[in-house]
């Protein structure tokens, strides 16, 4: 089962996740817990060179590939030997995080992103993709507050309609994919915010 989490800067991705193996763990399964990009070391390295590029570094096909290259590699080295192996593997960001930030935020065209797409996943497709929504706003308070000023990397720097029109993007996805992707409310208390993905993933397991 493989299960990836989507939202904007602040949304509480890797909080959530945390609750969920832990959930996980408590039913017996021993669920893997990575993230994007990232999650094997080519990928952790190709994650170094995108967040500490400036903003003008690389034009947005370039980047788009970078994290695609990151995410052919974390497929083939982590998600794809976890989920032969039987485990349950959480992953904060995936496919929908590169269609929203270099896909419509990057105004890259989509049959681009798609065949992009395609190549880096290879058909390992989440079977179930939690929406973290909140407003850009809020989330942008929220990693603000966990980073302290002056070291955001570039992406949190960007203006907040920025944030909105990915917030819009996810939602898009949402409404396009509903089967794979819930939307949950991430302006809530941790605690009402993981119940819900208890019991969307506990459904899951019951299908
Ligand atoms: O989720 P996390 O905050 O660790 O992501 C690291 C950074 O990479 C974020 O600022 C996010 O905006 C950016 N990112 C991106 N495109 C992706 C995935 C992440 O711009 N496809």
């Amino acid at each position: 089962l493989f299960i990836t989490f989507e939202g904007g800067e602040g949304a509480g991705k890797s909080t959530q996740i945390a609750r969920l193996a832990s959930h996980l763990t408590a039913l017996g399964f021993d669920p893997v817990m990575t993230r994007e990009p990232g999650g094997s070391a080519g990928a952790e390295a190709v994650r170094h060179v995108i967040l500490s590029g400036g903003a003008e570094s690389y034009g947005p096909a370039m980047e788009a590939l970078l994290f695609a290259a990151a995410r052919a590699d974390h497929v083939d080295q982590l998600i794809r030997p976890a989920l032969e192996e039987g485990r349950i593997v959480l992953c904060d960001r995936y496919i929908d995080s590169s269609r929203a930030y270099q896909g419509v935020t990057g105004n890259l065209a989509r049959e681009f992103m798609a065949a992009v797409e395609r190549i880096a996943i290879d058909g390992v497709k989440p079977d179930m993709t939690i929406i973290l929504d909140l407003p850009a706003e809020t989330g942008m308070a929220r990693a603000g507050k966990r980073r302290g000023h002056g070291n955001a990397d570039r992406f949190e720097k960007e203006d907040i309609a920025v944030h909105e029109a990915r917030r819009a993007a996810f939602l898009a996805i949402a409404a396009e994919e509903p089967e794979r992707c819930k939307v949950v409310d991430a302006d809530r208390p941790i605690d009402d915010i993981a119940a819900e993905i208890a019991e969307l993933t506990d459904r899951l397991l019951r299908d």
